[in-house]
């Protein structure tokens, strides 16, 4: 098996489409390392010892471990859609027991007022001391009470547009212990308007927009936003990817997300492109993407331990169930973080497993489903196999697996339950 042979054309269907966007993400990263002013971003990727494990999945997704990682949910192309994506994962995992337990669910979507020119970084930072105005006093404690507040995630999203300029918003998933209804929800529409609206203008940001300032969506299931999955990457699209894709989202009407404002810039050259991305870093650096309500995490998790964004970077693929691990040379991986290739080295290893898989299959010879199943099985606890490519080792099994569980062939095309991110 020579693994420099395998694996150009990414397999067509979904996991194709998988392999591109972490193609492009690491062609990203190559230039936004070169152009970040945060030391942590610029390693990103890079090795921390003499080889880098890369795991395969079964549903043939590679991880890489022992890298540094910046965790960046804002800036990074790689850190930002592991990171929002488990954080995505997380708000799932606590709403949906909510909702199916009879709770309800705002969306609200909020906007501050801008135009072309206006600098982002105060409006960015203007956020959350405007939602700490809004929500309080006995206007808000008289609609807590009544609708059975139970506490509130919000997550803050920046685009970008020519007519426009910076577009700051924030989502704030607003919780309640009963359903809330579409009557219900627009008195609250008119009444954070109110609020939100008094605070913009008494700051001198001018006057919220009417329609587009202040949105409201009632959440009964978290399904109920799969309408919004046409401006996302594609996958499952909940509430939780509702709140916490920024990095997936396309930017609509006319308006750009920030990772296709550094595209268009490494397609064009643009100065100015340039220093609204450098703005953008800069106005968020630091700064928090997510954000839940204190005690809600806990009231919804339990103890869950609550990692930070560098961990959840730095953790993934840690609870995959393992086909082959793979030790990649760490200059190789260097090479590959410097050139932009990192993700395009991560497809073929994914489509190199994939063969290694099929090949492991076909060996068995009977066509007799479970025999080859069971055969397999016996081989992932086999010698290490050795792989073409230099510096590259492959043990096949691992971690997770059960005994006698089936092994059943990847499907490449179609049906495969991909991450998303
Ligand atoms: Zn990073």
């Amino acid at each position: 098996m020579v693994l420099r042979t395998i694996g150009s054309p990414p397999p067509p269907g979904e996991h194709g489409v998988r392999q591109a966007r972490i193609i492009s993400r690491w062609r990203l990263k190559a230039v936004q390392r070169k152009l970040t002013l945060a030391p942590s971003s610029r390693y990103c990727g890079f090795p921390r010892g003499d080889a880098v494990p890369i795991t395969v999945s079964r549903k043939l997704i590679a991880y890489v471990a022992g890298v540094q990682r910046c965790g960046s949910p804002w800036s990074c192309p790689p850190c930002s859609s592991v990171v929002r994506h488990r954080r995505a994962e997380e708000i799932n995992r606590a709403v949906e027991p909510h909702l199916a337990g009879g709770g309800g669910a705002l969306l609200l979507t909020l906007t501050l007022p801008h135009g072309p020119g206006d600098a982002l970084a105060p409006r960015l930072n203007l956020v959350s001391t405007a939602l700490k105005a809004c929500f309080k006093g006995s206007g808000w404690e008289r609609r807590r009470d009544r609708l059975g507040y139970v506490g509130s995630i919000r997550s803050v999203e920046v685009t970008w547009g020519e007519d426009t300029g910076w577009h700051p918003h924030v989502h704030v998933l607003v919780l309640f212990d009963r359903q809330v209804g579409e009557a219900r929800a627009e008195d609250f529409r008119a009444w954070v308007y109110g609020r939100w609206n008094g605070f913009c203008e008494d700051r001198g940001f001018g006057t919220v927009h009417p329609v587009h300032g202040v949105d409201v969506e009632v959440v009964s299931t978290s399904g109920d936003l799969s309408r919004y999955l046409g401006k996302a990457e594609g996958g499952a699209w909940e509430v939780g990817q509702e709140v916490a894709r920024g990095d997936a989202k396309r930017g609509r009407a006319g308006r750009m997300a920030p990772f296709e404002l550094l595209a268009e810039f490494v397609d064009t050259g643009e100065a100015r492109l340039y220093a609204l991305w450098m703005e953008y870093e800069a106005a968020t650096f630091g700064k928090s993407a997510i954000h839940w309500s204190p005690g809600l995490r806990a009231k919804l998790l339990g103890d869950e331990p609550e990692e930070s964004d560098e961990e959840l970077a730095a953790a993934e693929g840690l609870s995959a169930d393992v086909l082959v691990q793979v030790l990649e040379d760490a200059e190789r991986r260097r090479a590959d973080v410097r050139a932009g290739t990192a993700g395009r080295r991560l497809a073929e290893i994914e489509n190199a497993a994939a063969m290694f898989w099929f090949m492991t299959l076909w060996r068995g010879g009977p066509s007799d489903g479970k025999e080859r199943s069971d055969h397999t099985e016996e081989s992932g606890h086999a010698a290490p196999v050795t792989a073409g490519g230099r510096g590259v080792r492959y043990r096949a099994g691992g971690r997770g697996r059960r005994a006698g569980a089936r092994a059943a062939p990847p499907r490449l095309a179609a049906g495969v339950r991909t991450h998303p991110g």
